[in-house]
């Protein structure tokens, strides 16, 4: 995985304007990740990928994350802060991972992989899903084989708990699947756990990034005579600093 630059960025914002979130989450994390073909971006679990966004997020604009939630209670706008690096938490490593995906419950034995881009993809075209992913649907996506007392299941008849006890031990082997905080509220006190989506969250500060680059870009254009590529080559503080002086 590496930065991009600005064009680069740049680019795949404008190819990521028309595109539903989970296939812009996909185009960053493939441009950045040039060791990654396309399958095997949409192929990362979840939580691979989200930490890649973040590993991203922090490489653009620091580990800082300022968000603004909404209280549940009385209905106060709450800012809380976090940081990158405090979310980037030590997943399990590929070769340990390889064995962990093997559950015994309930006499069941089951084999698994984790949730993915693709299987989002795929149950968000389902017609009757309108467009949203149920957990429990993902869950069951997952399970490849299913044996009890030495018989092959029937992977769509698997009783509730034993989805429940697969379900957790998902979210033990990619916590970073479901970024969750406990927010206070000033107001009223309540407690809630906030989810943090990386993808939509790190897309709204591009789209403003993209916004002022190409204002920037429009007024140095316009001042020197630069072409958009010679401005885009300029490190940001230079070109911030020559931004001071246009306005002046
Ligand atoms: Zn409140």
């Amino acid at each position: 995985m590496r930065p991009l630059d600005a064009t680069e960025l740049l680019d795949v914002w404008e190819q990521g304007l028309n595109q539903p979130p989970l296939q812009r989450a996909l185009m960053l994390v493939a441009a950045a990740s040039p060791e990654l073909d396309a399958d095997a971006v949409a192929k990362l679990s979840i939580g691979t990928r989200d930490a890649r966004l973040l590993q991203l997020r922090e490489w653009m604009f620091g580990s800082r994350l300022l968000n603004m939630a909404q209280c549940p209670q009385c209905a106060e706008r709450v800012e809380w802060e976090g940081e990158t690096t405090d979310l980037r938490i030590q997943t399990i490593d590929d070769n340990r991972l390889a064995e962990a995906l093997n559950l015994e419950v309930d006499g069941y034995q089951l084999h698994f992989r984790l949730p993915d881009s693709g299987d989002i993809a795929a149950l968000m075209a389902l017609p009757q899903n309108g467009g949203s992913v149920s957990p429990m649907a993902l869950i069951k996506r997952c399970v490849i084989s299913a044996n009890r007392q030495g018989k092959t299941c029937d992977l769509a008849a698997l009783p509730q708990p034993v989805l429940d006890a697969l379900s957790q031990r998902i979210e033990q082997l990619d916590p970073l699947a479901e970024i969750a905080t406990e927010l206070t509220c000033p107001e009223c006190s309540h407690q809630w756990d906030v989810l943090f989506d990386i993808s939509t969250f790190l897309w709204v500060e591009i789209n403003s990034w993209a916004e002022r680059t190409l204002r920037s870009i429009h007024r140095l254009a316009g001042a020197y005579g630069w072409t958009e590529t010679e401005i885009l080559n300029l490190s940001p503080v230079r070109r911030q600093l020559y931004l001071g002086m246009v306005s002046r």
